[in-house]
């Protein structure tokens, strides 16, 4: 619901890029621009302006074009002109209802035609959407750039620290360095980080992380260091996979990303081993399959997903190595699908790397063998509710579990703040719905230019 605009929009982007296909704009050398340039005022607008004149005749149509650099696609704009020799026009992009986050770098281009058929293009043009309303520290190291503006030198150490560790980390299991450059906007409040989403974002909604545009925005209080050791890995977890996969073909399973990005944070969420040690006892593990595209809403079973696919993935860089790993992610960049993806490089099934993995959860850890989950993942973990051992207890909610706004909820994009140990992992769904959503768009955006969908008649 909250996405279904984006894709929507993606699609009219496409449209509007193959309007405005460079290749049919006709260059003109009467036509002069005298000033064009775009004045961010986060988290409100966009105004672009323009000066131009033209020495053959009047000046009667002019669009701009914009986007996000990352994109690859612009939106197009026809803007009123009074005809004449010289126009200056101004467009105000509504960034509320166009939203971008902080730092997102916008392209844009202005084509310009006269009456006597001259056009001219000028551009791209690039300004980036930084939030000028804090005081903001910067520091770049390895293509990131970390912003923060409460905790000084000392805050900033610790952050770059946690970007140079992780990316280390990334590079050494993943065999991949991110190529494209990355923003990381650290709001000290979750006033201040909300203030900068989306206004209309739910207020369990901890952060942003787009993959697709190179930006994480998060909240993390100064000298919480803890706290940026989780999110800061975990985040760039999800970029440096992101970069390494880029294919509009392509993807992870869920379960592979977000496990990947909770496996990678320096701090261990407390409280995930006794989770899936529960789950085991309780016949209520959740099928890997079932995890694939998303994680339940209800924030037990959401905690449970993190936790499981933390789990998977460190089982198998224990079980078959970093090599193995990494050939998995060049199986998902070329598109293998998940299950030959794992058919191809472990050699076995989805369902039995579950199994598998379902296998050590009932090594002894105490005694009660018949309390061991079932080793064979059910088809459809709604239709095929647990088997429980004779005189297993019933399956119970995880004790001390938040309680969360349902309503409205989107499955697997929950984020828990407040008084929840791990809620850095559960921002995680927020990162994979929007990139799904990105993913689905870029498909379509492929899809229409196989098909032929072109505005040029
Ligand atoms: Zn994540």
């Amino acid at each position: 619901m909250a996405h279904g605009w984006r894709a929507g929009t993606l699609i009219l982007l496409v449209l509007a890029a193959f309007v405005a296909s460079p290749a049919q704009a006709r260059q003109g050398t009467t036509i002069t621009v005298v000033s064009s340039e775009a004045s961010p005022t986060f988290p409100d607008q966009i105004t672009f302006t323009l000066s131009a004149t033209s020495s053959a005749a009047d000046i009667r149509q002019v669009q701009l074009l914009y986007g996000a650099t990352r994109n690859n696609a612009l939106t197009i704009v026809d803007l009123p002109v009074t005809a004449g020799p010289a126009v200056a026009l101004s467009y105000r992009l509504d960034t509320q209802v166009n939203y971008y986050p902080p730092g997102t770098e916008i392209t844009y281009r202005w084509v310009i035609h006269d009456a006597a058929g001259n056009t001219l293009e000028r551009g791209p043009q690039r300004v980036v959407y930084h939030d000028q309303r804090f005081n903001w520290s910067e520091w770049t190291t390895r293509n990131v750039t970390v912003y923060w503006y409460e905790g000084g030198n000392a805050f900033g150490g610790e952050l770059t620290a946690a970007v140079d560790q992780a990316l280390t980390k990334l590079q050494a299991e993943l065999g991949a360095e991110l190529a494209k450059p990355v923003r990381i906007y650290i709001y000290a409040t979750l006033d201040d980080m909300r203030s900068a989403l989306q206004s209309n974002s739910a207020e369990w909604i901890g952060g942003e992380d787009r993959p697709d545009l190179g930006i994480i925005v998060a909240a993390i209080a100064a000298n919480n260091n803890a706290e940026a050791q989780r999110i800061i890995p975990h985040e760039l977890s999800h970029q440096v996979l992101h970069q390494a996969i880029e294919n509009p073909y392509g993807g992870t399973p869920l379960w592979f990303d977000e496990g990947l990005a909770v496996h990678n944070q320096a701090g261990r969420d407390k409280g995930f081993d006794e989770l899936i040690t529960q789950a085991a006892q309780e016949n209520r593990l959740i099928p890997l399959d079932a995890l694939a595209s998303n994680f339940p809403a209800d924030p037990n079973q959401a905690r449970l997903s993190y936790a499981q696919s933390r789990d998977m993935v460190e089982h198998i860089i224990d079980t078959y190595g970093d090599a193995k790993l990494q050939a998995l992610v060049s199986a998902f960049a070329a598109a293998t699908p998940a299950d030959e993806a794992v058919r191809q490089v472990l050699g076995r099934s989805i369902d039995d790397l579950d199994a598998e993995w379902r296998k050590e959860q009932s090594k002894p850890s105490g005694p009660a063998p018949n309390l061991a989950g079932p080793q064979e993942a059910p088809a459809d973990r709604f239709s095929d509710p647990p088997v429980l051992p004779v005189g297993s207890p019933p399956p119970t909610s995880v004790p001390n579990s938040p309680s969360m706004p349902l309503d409205d909820q989107p499955p697997a994009f929950v984020r828990w703040l407040e008084g929840l140990p791990a809620w850095a992992t559960l921002s995680a769904a927020a990162v994979c719905c929007t990139s799904g959503v990105l993913i689905l768009g870029t498909v379509l955006l492929v899809g229409l230019r196989l098909i032929g969908v072109d505005k040029r008649v």
